[in-house]
């Protein structure tokens, strides 16, 4: 029996070719009650990424603008670019009880940390090696060598937050790592405090029993 319940704001977090972006299209895919937030960015497309699927691709003036006008939730500099996450639509999946997925960097979770505590949960992805982050950047091949460059060097500081999580996984097979973000999910989902009905459920029950 399923309650009614207050979505989960599930966020996963890694160094750049660690795996979240691939962990998040296998739990996404596979789970009618999640949706994905989608992020705005001002990094150019790589060639495999649709707009509106992957990010919503804007320039740096429409980011100025939404970032002012309130319409993000939380945003941030990474390797450069800048990233923010549209209100409006996490908002709405989560009023019609649906659990986010949100794919962003260590300041952004802070951000949110700030706002929602209660209603998120943080999962951070390390790579198995570095000689492994690097082979996984270049196998992806969507990125010139400065730029993998550039990320692998701030994987030093990323990797510094992983403290700030509450959970760690190091992704060594992609099946696995799925399998574990799952179970955390299916946890979380559990959570008592996410469980609306259980008061008046508990009572039925009770009076099934009869007066005390
Ligand atoms: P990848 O990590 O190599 O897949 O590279 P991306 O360009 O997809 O992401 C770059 C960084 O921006 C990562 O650290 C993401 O977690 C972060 N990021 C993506 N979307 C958001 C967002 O909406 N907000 C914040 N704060 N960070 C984001
Ligand atoms: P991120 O979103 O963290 O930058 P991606 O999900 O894009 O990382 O993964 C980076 C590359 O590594 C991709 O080519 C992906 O197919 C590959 N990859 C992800 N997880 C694994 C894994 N467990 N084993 C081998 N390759 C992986
Ligand atoms: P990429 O450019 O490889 O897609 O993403 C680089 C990093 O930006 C990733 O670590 C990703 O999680 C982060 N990122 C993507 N979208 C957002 C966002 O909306 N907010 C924040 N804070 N980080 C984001």
């Amino acid at each position: 029996m399923d309650f009614q319940r207050r979505g989960v704001m599930l966020v996963i977090a890694s160094p750049s070719g660690a795996g979240k972006s691939s962990i998040s299209r296998a739990l996404f895919g596979a789970d009618p009650h999640i949706g994905l937030s989608v992020s705005v960015t001002t990094r150019a497309r790589r060639t495999d990424e649709v707009d509106g699927k992957h990010y919503h691709f804007i320039d740096v003036p429409t980011f100025e603008r939404m970032r002012r006008d309130g319409e993000l939730l939380e945003s941030a500099e990474v390797h450069g670019n800048f990233y923010g996450t549209p209100r409006a639509m996490v908002e709405e999946q989560l009023a019609a009880g649906k659990d986010i997925l949100f794919d962003i960097d260590y300041q952004g979770t802070l951000q949110l940390y700030e706002k929602a505590r209660a209603d998120m949960v943080t999962v951070f992805i390390l790579p198995p090696s570095i000689k492994e982050l690097r082979a996984r950047l270049e196998r992806r091949a969507q990125d010139s060598v400065g730029t993998i460059d550039k990320r692998l060097f701030n994987a030093r500081t990323e990797m510094a937050h992983f403290g700030e999580y509450d959970y760690v996984i190091v992704n060594e097979d992609l099946e696995v790592s799925v399998a574990r973000v799952r179970s955390i999910l299916a946890a979380a989902r559990l959570d008592r405090r996410r469980q609306l009905n259980l008061d008046s459920f508990v009572k039925g029950l009770q009076s099934q029993i009869g007066p005390a």
